[in-house]
């Protein structure tokens, strides 16, 4: 098996375009045509996940945080990162990172905490904008249909829970042939009207490449005219946190408990209690200070994320209870949703969630 089949089966549940601009999601190390014996799954890499690697024959290892995020001048193994590099590639392993595209999509990080908490009815916190596209596609009627079976099998017409979404109006195009074409319809050196229909559908942009390139396809013109409009709408699958509800509301102290109990810490940090039960739940894995204001706009009654600021406390003005759950707390369950999302697509390939605990925070 070829890495490059791993790295597809991921990116298709977290494409890479979803990633923030900070990031740096995707292979580390390794190259995509490299054959993989085996898969280590962890949050961080670390030397003794590495160790872990190499002890399992597997050479390569699957973690949600790049263990290259700012970019490195120097690798003389000072530091643990430097010498993290160093041993991955003296020993052919391949690093690859899912990380904010698996935070930015609606089965990812934050749909697996829900999941485990017991959220239900749960919806993207703060959807991406800038990220969709109208693609309209002019084609004889013929090869309408064509056309739009193409469109959407590589990934175009999809709006919320519903695929296949098109719209479209018939009416008249009309060309003419230059010489050393090869019309579809018509003669050279003479303006032909066709009846055409424009097939108008939405995609995520990044996407518009593969589209096109599917429609050209089965388009029966030498030259197929397209337009793409950028949209300003938000993508309902795609952005950062999630937001769910309980079956039945609970006190702030028992939703405390229930933290605790689900994340398996001993420590959770709060603001005030704020008196009211908790039912509407705001959640972001990791760092999700960001995410504060959107949980209130929504109306949730707690938010929950990994780390928070002192200062960040005084926005909760009694609106709403701040969760302070810890960073690896409110990721841990990312192994198993990529352990699951790489077994689902090759149920024999060789794969393991790490042993080692990665966190680096003691609680005492
Ligand atoms: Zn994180």
């Amino acid at each position: 098996m070829q890495l490059k089949e791993i790295i597809r089966c991921i990116e298709a549940i977290a494409p890479l375009p979803l990633q923030e601009s900070y990031d740096n999601s995707g292979l580390l190390t390794g190259h995509p045509n490299d054959e993989v014996s085996g898969a280590l799954i962890t949050l961080d890499v670390t030397e003794p996940v590495i160790d872990e690697a190499i002890s399992l024959g597997f050479n390569l290892i699957i973690a949600h945080h790049p263990l290259i995020f700012k970019p490195l001048k120097k690798i003389n193994g000072y530091s643990e990162v430097e010498r993290c590099v160093i041993k991955a590639i003296r020993n052919n392993i391949a690093l690859y990172a899912a990380h904010t595209n698996l935070d930015n999509t609606v089965n990812g990080v934050n749909a697996i905490l829900c999941r485990k908490l017991g959220l239900k009815n749960t919806a993207i916190l703060s959807p991406l904008q800038g990220n969709l596209r109208k693609l309209v596609i002019f084609v004889p009627e013929s090869h309408a249909e064509k056309v739009r079976q193409a469109m959407f099998a590589a990934g175009a017409g999809h709006i919320g829970n519903y695929d296949s979404c098109s719209f479209n109006l018939s009416g008249s195009g009309t060309f003419r042939a230059l010489e050393g074409t090869k019309p579809f319809v018509g003669e050279i050196g003479e303006i032909h009207t066709e009846e055409e229909v424009r097939i108008e559908t939405v995609l995520p942009a990044w996407l518009e490449p593969r589209i096109l390139s599917a429609t050209r396809q089965v388009h029966p013109y030498e030259e197929v005219a397209w337009d793409s409009y950028p949209l300003t709408n938000e993508m309902s699958n795609a952005g950062a946190g999630m937001t769910g509800q309980f079956s039945s509301a609970v006190t702030e102290a028992g939703f405390v408990q229930i933290l605790k109990e689900k994340l398996n810490t001993p420590s959770i940090r709060c603001s005030p209690f704020t008196g009211r039960r908790i039912n509407k739940v705001s959640v972001c894995g990791g760092s999700g200070n960001f995410l504060i204001q959107d949980a209130i706009r929504a109306g949730a009654d707690a938010f929950v994320t990994g780390e928070l600021k002192y200062h960040d406390y005084f926005l909760a003005e009694g609106r709403i209870l701040l969760v302070e759950a810890g960073h690896y707390e409110t990721e841990q369950f990312t192994k198993e949703l990529l352990y699951h999302i790489v077994k689902e697509n090759f149920p024999t390939f060789a794969l393991q969630i790490s042993m080692i605990n990665t966190n680096p925070v003691n609680y005492l």
